[in-house]
């Protein structure tokens, strides 16, 4: 088996009303019709996976500017990233005792703006980017017209980035790394099965946003591209996950984030 290690890197705290991440949290009825709103801090996160032969970069976080008006205002006030101005790429990566110029490759699980705001630092490079061939079209379809989804910024992506195109269900990255085509959230978000020696990871990132995803209770709607295919995805994940009995990693839950460590 593979020798991998994978080292997780915190990008930051995303802040938002769980309404916008667990379908129907607080609503009113007959009974209670000012429910109390549930006000709660997730994370941002990246990896850095290494094998003998590769180190790779998983995602590359929020802008830094994220708060300075480089996210479209209303998304900011939905979901916050609060300390994104604390965390750069390039910061982040050496607390961690890397540079950029130690990635040789990058896996974007989609193109999100809280996934691809550090992909500037890749612009010119040839350090190939992975990204699922159903995830680039509906990203620059989505930041280029008023259609689609307003989380993805042309500025984030629209680049002289070496794109390498996943295409189908499961793509064999490298030993012991599997990346999986999960959609839903999005069209062509990717999550990954990585063997680490007796300890496997099941990266499901954002098709479940926090646990309460991933237990079933559907995401919001401002996170389902598609709900059928995120219906579908879960099962897949959750599948996964008994065959192998791996660790999870879940997108934003901070409690995860902290407990996979
Ligand atoms: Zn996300």
């Amino acid at each position: 088996m593979a020798n991998i290690e994978v080292t997780f890197l915190d990008r930051g705290r995303v802040q938002a009303d769980r309404n916008f991440v667990v379908d129907g949290t607080s609503v009113a009825t007959a009974s209670n019709r000012e429910p109390e709103h549930t006000y709660e801090t997730y994370v941002v996160w990246n990896l850095l996976v290494e094998t003998p032969e590769t180190t790779i970069l998983w995602d590359t976080g929020s802008h830094p500017d994220a708060g300075g008006g480089y996210w479209p205002q209303p998304l900011y006030e939905a979901f916050a990233h609060v300390d994104a101005a604390e965390h750069t790429l390039e910061g982040d990566l050496a607390d961690a005792g890397y540079a950029l110029s130690d990635i040789d490759a990058v896996v974007m699980s989609h193109l999100h703006l809280d996934h691809a705001g550090g992909l500037s630092e890749f612009d010119g490079t040839d350090v190939p980017i992975y990204v699922h061939r159903e995830e680039l079209p509906y990203a620059y379809y989505s930041a280029n017209t008023d259609e689609g989804s307003i989380a993805y910024l042309a500025s984030d992506f629209d680049r002289d980035l070496n794109w390498q195109i996943v295409h189908g269900d499961s793509y064999h990255l490298t030993d012991g790394v599997e990346l999986l085509h999960l959609p839903g959230h999005t069209p062509g978000l990717m999550g990954a099965l990585i063997e680490r020696p007796d300890d496997p990871l099941l990266v499901v990132g954002d098709e479940a946003y926090v646990q309460a995803n991933y237990e079933g209770q559907s995401m919001a709607t401002s996170l389902l591209w598609n709900s059928a295919r995120w219906r579908e995805s879960l099962a897949r994940c959750r599948d996964i996950q008994r065959e192998t009995g791996a660790e999870i990693l879940l997108g934003h839950d901070l409690d995860v984030f902290e407990s996979v460590q």
